[in-house]
């Protein structure tokens, strides 16, 4: 199924208030100060910690969209943020625990909810470094899987996308 992306054709100049122009779908000009407006997707960050079982945390939103769905730990970074220190300060907030790098699983464009606003989610696995997590911030439960025992809502495009990369490397890493 093909996603619709959204992109926000505004009508004013946030600096100014002049006209935008539309230049191409992804760009706005002010015809007033010449500021170029580009539409681009949000970066998000992914977690998922993975014990010495292959087990794999999962989140349970608490809030729209996809509420009560299954997620990949993480959210948006913030403005400028290095994308390693957005996935440990999201970790830390929905988890209360720290955690350490260990991979990167995959890229890929998604979007926030149906039809929502465009957005990149890069998802890494992580070790998390205390047993002791809790469900926090947005979320309102947190739970282990086994990779081959999956929740059925896992409503983000992208974190299946994730889940299913992870699989594949996680079956060839182990002896035959
Ligand atoms: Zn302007």
């Amino acid at each position: 199924m093909e996603k619709i992306y959204r992109t926000p054709p505004y009508k004013f100049c946030p600096f100014c208030k002049g006209n935008l122009t539309q230049e191409d779908p992804f760009r706005q000009k002010c015809i007033e100060c010449g500021f170029v407006m580009y539409h681009n997707s949000s970066p998000c960050a992914g977690a998922v910690p993975v014990d010495e079982n292959n087990r794999i945390l999962l989140a349970k939103r608490g809030i729209e969209p996809f509420k009560g769905g299954w997620n990949i730990i993480g959210g948006f970074l913030e403005y400028g943020e290095n994308p390693m220190d957005g996935l440990k300060r999201e970790v830390k907030e929905e988890t209360g625990v720290e955690c350490k790098v260990t991979g990167l699983i995959c890229m890929y464009a998604d979007t926030y909810g149906k039809n929502g606003p465009a957005l990149i989610n890069m998802c890494f696995t992580v070790q998390l470094l205390s047993d002791n997590v809790q469900p926090l911030d947005d979320v309102t439960e947190l739970k282990w899987f086994e990779l081959n025992s999956l929740p059925d809502n896992i409503p983000f495009e992208s974190d299946l996308k994730a889940l299913n990369q992870l699989k594949k490397t996680i079956h060839e890493r182990e002896p035959a």
